[in-house]
């Protein structure tokens, strides 16, 4: 007996237009705009994920990852995933169940990688700091010595407050107490100073959308030394397949083992974001980030706007300012999107409602984008104060 196929069903929607989205600037806390040459190679014919071609390409990208960084660590490569993928990554293979693990939470992502720990069945301890305020290396000394961490977990660059943690004497600490660093680099690789070996970090990840210049979907990720004799020792398997360093390691390591099908066309895009930050060099893109973010301070100040963070803890990739009392701020952000094609963020968390997110991330790191968005603020901002009509 054969069964009939069952018909169409003519009622779900077949046809819809081609994509047609507008070419927005995105000067939020990312993604941010991906640089041309970039999109030209993610636009390639895919190759083979074994392709001898892409097997190279896979050690350009690791290579150029390692100088990103400043570190000579082995294990480096891109998580198939955003950011998040490579931040619970780096705690999926270091955790062991009972591990104290100590994270210093002064924002948004601090509090991400507490609940991420907690699922990995650690022991999580807190120190806190207000969202705009930075560790001092007494503080962070104090909570060490206090709960005695096997892992200390921290974000340099805080994209939910525009913080940046200072370093100095961090990585000696936590070798002397015997207790892994880990940090969160997404917000500062390729904009902010920062060098992972003279650190002594010893595990760390960032995403692809923030200071690459690349469109959001890897999580660039590194494990030193120290955290890999962790891995080594680990009594039972690391509780996630997919992110799984010892198995991801046969891939991106010598024996080009299969694990899952490596999005290519993602690599092809990392390898030019990652080629077009060296031939720049890292300092010369390190001191343009800071150049136009400190245009973009002054040029706010001088409009009578105040910033959240103070200059000597703010981060140049991503400004933080205070909306004024008498603006609805989430009604200018709107009026820059819809009406100028820019994307400014709001606050997260205990300072929603409270700040505009301001992005210089990587190919957006331009006078001429600084002066875009000043001009905008200067001439659209007094019509979103609440005494406007009156005024005028
Ligand atoms: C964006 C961000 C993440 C998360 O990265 P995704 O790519 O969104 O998964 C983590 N930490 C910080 C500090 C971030 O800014």
């Amino acid at each position: 007996m054969t069964h009939p196929h069952p018909s169409v069903d003519s009622c779900h929607r077949s046809s819809i237009g081609p994509i047609d989205t507008p070419d927005r600037l995105l000067l939020g806390p990312g993604p941010s705009n991906a640089h041309p040459t970039v999109l030209q190679a993610l636009s390639r014919t895919p190759i083979g994920h074994l392709d001898p071609l892409y097997v190279e390409l896979m050690g350009e990208v690791q290579e150029l990852l390692r100088y990103a960084w400043q570190t000579d660590n082995r294990l480096t490569l891109p998580m198939s995933g955003t950011g998040s993928s490579a931040m619970e990554a780096t705690l999926a293979n270091t955790i062991e169940p009972g591990d104290t693990v100590l994270v210093a939470v002064k924002g948004y992502f601090g509090n991400r990688l507490l609940d991420m720990a907690g699922r990995y069945r650690a022991n999580v301890q807190v120190i806190e700091k207000p969202w705009g305020e930075a560790f001092s290396l007494e503080e962070i000394e104090a909570g060490i010595k206090k709960y005695k961490p096997a892992i200390l977990a921290m974000v340099h660059a805080e994209t939910s407050t525009g913080i940046c943690q200072p370093m100095e004497g961090i990585g000696d600490l936590c070798r002397e107490h015997d207790c892994l660093l880990l940090l969160d680099t997404v917000t500062s690789l390729g904009g902010v100073p920062l060098y992972l070996d003279a650190w002594k970090v010893d595990l760390a990840y960032s995403c692809s959308q923030k200071g690459l210049s690349c469109p959001p979907g890897l999580g660039p990720f590194t494990m030193g030394p120290r955290a890999e004799a962790k891995l080594a020792a680990r009594q039972d398997k690391v509780p996630n397949w997919y992110l799984d360093v010892s198995l991801l390691n046969q891939y991106w390591g010598s024996d080009r083992v299969y694990h899952h099908t490596a999005p290519v066309n993602m690599n092809f895009g990392m390898r030019e974001a990652l080629r077009l930050l060296a031939e720049e060099g890292l300092d010369n893109a390190w001191a343009r980030h800071r150049r136009n973010a400190q245009a973009l301070w002054t040029g706010l100040e001088s409009l009578g706007l105040e910033m959240h963070v103070p200059e000597e803890l703010r981060l140049p990739t991503l400004t933080t300012v205070r909306i004024p009392e008498d603006v609805d701020g989430k009604a200018f952000s709107s009026h820059l999107l819809n009406s100028h094609g820019i994307e400014v963020g709001g606050g997260l968390g205990v300072l929603a409602g409270k700040i505009w997110r301001i992005g210089l991330m990587g190919y957006n790191s331009t006078p001429e984008n600084v002066d875009r968005l000043l001009n905008l603020f200067e001439t659209e901002l007094p019509r979103f104060r609440q005494n406007a009509a009156v005024a005028a």
